[in-house]
């Protein structure tokens, strides 16, 4: 019987994973020149983890997540985001003790039990920031351009980008916005869908990103929470709107704009592609200022953004960026071809040279005819085939011949890690 892949989960074949190295060399260089170092959690977590930080009631831990007793009972479950873990880390280390504010990064795969499309799996990949210790708004325009650079870096134009941002203030603020919300949306509570007529008891915040058209055209008019900030979270958004200008960084106001999870506080962004239809979000993130007290730690403010590199790879995808992978080795660049058995040890001793030296080089195992051989170095991307006959190997010398050219020469064995450092 065949085992197929669980669905949702996918193989990241070798000529797709060529482009994935790439994205993530490019996010991997551009947080540390920002000054971000990378903390790598488990992907097993305590499930309790997720229930307190990201939400008992939000669908990313009610209805998503992948949760499982270990064989002694203990509920564990597979990360559905990275957020809630690193911040457990931070805690658990001891980092807040360091002073300062911790720059930390990771990228990896995160799990929810979702319906499988188009740019979204059970098993999907995301990178992200975390900067914790600082309520300065500065810091928020700082991890907003990182988001900015990432995708810069990639070659994705700023004009078919553009920053949604909000402010939703502090857990001080939400009684009387979430309030305000009732009040706006209690008359027209009938033409709700039923998921928004649960929410308006338990969170009306979360009727604004209710992806139903009724929904959305009641909610057009409702309340912005910007205007039912207190003073100190009206100062921290014009700071950072402040510094965004200074940054020269267009925004969009959008007081739709909650996210999906419970330990966000006043800033809130996403980056978004003009490309992309509905589900537009290339990366999203926002405040935490009361995540590392939940979690138990020391009260310590935080802020930071999580991308999907399955929808990043998406967009790229439909544009050649083949070129710029260049530096990723994507296979053998000297294709070594003893002639007979006799010349196979010999083969063996100089590709371990090749190879020791730098130069990506392969040969064929399969016991195939020379001719078969000769196309599988021109498949594969060789440059060079190398010619190992007796005749040859009896004056230390192999026939190298030029794959685009043809052209052929004898080479001497002792110099042959220098001819083709000098032609590949
Ligand atoms: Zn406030
Ligand atoms: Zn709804």
């Amino acid at each position: 019987m065949k085992v197929e892949a669980v669905r949702g989960m996918t193989d990241i074949l070798p000529e797709e994973a060529l482009l994935w190295q790439y994205v993530e060399a490019e996010i991997r260089e551009a947080v540390a020149i920002y000054g971000y170092r990378e903390i790598r959690t488990p992907i097993v977590e305590r499930a309790e983890l997720f229930a307190r930080g990201v939400g008992e009631a939000t669908d990313i831990v009610h209805k998503e997540m992948y949760v499982f007793p270990d064989k002694k009972g203990q509920m564990l479950a597979l990360r559905p985001e990275a957020t809630a873990s690193v911040v457990r880390a931070y805690i658990e280390h001891g980092l807040h003790a360091r002073g300062g504010v911790a720059k930390l990064y990771y990228l990896g795969p995160m799990f929810r039990y979702e319906k499988p499309q188009k740019g979204r799996k059970r098993q999907f990949h995301q990178y992200g920031v975390e900067a914790i210790g600082s309520l300065d708004p500065a810091l928020d325009a700082e991890v907003i351009d990182l988001a900015w650079y990432i995708m810069e870096r990639l070659g994705l134009r700023r004009e078919g980008l553009f920053l949604r941002l909000n402010s939703i203030g502090c857990p001080e603020d939400r009684p009387r916005y979430r309030e305000a919300l009732r009040e706006y949306f209690l008359p027209h509570r009938e033409r709700l869908c039923p998921d928004c007529q649960r929410r308006l008891v338990e969170n009306p915040l979360r009727i604004l990103d209710c992806k139903v058209p009724t929904c959305q055209e009641i909610a057009r008019d409702a309340p912005r929470s910007i205007d039912y900030l207190c003073e100190e979270c009206r100062a921290h958004f014009e700071g950072l709107l402040q510094y965004l200008d200074a940054l020269e960084l267009a925004y969009e106001m959008d007081p739709k704009l909650v996210r999906g999870l419970d330990y966000y506080t006043r800033t809130v962004f996403e980056l978004a592609s003009r490309d992309l239809g509905a589900q537009d979000a290339l990366l999203g993130g926002g405040r935490y200022d009361g995540l590392v007290e939940v979690l138990g730690g020391p009260p310590t403010p935080g802020v930071g953004f999580a991308g999907g590199l399955e929808r990043l790879i998406l967009v790229l995808g439909e544009r050649d960026v083949s070129h710029r992978c260049y530096h990723i080795i994507a296979g053998p660049r000297v294709y070594l071809l003893p002639v007979g058995k006799a010349e196979v040890a010999e083969a063996l001793r100089i590709l371990a040279t090749l190879r020791r030296a730098g130069i990506p080089s392969d040969m064929d195992y399969a016991g195939r005819s020379l001719r078969k051989r000769l196309q599988a170095a021109a498949r594969c991307g060789a440059r060079y085939a190398l010619f190992l006959g007796e005749e040859e190997l009896s004056r230390s010398e192999v026939k190298t011949r030029d794959l685009s050219t043809g052209e052929e020469e004898y080479v001497p064995v002792g110099e042959l890690v220098d001819y083709l450092k000098r032609r590949i």
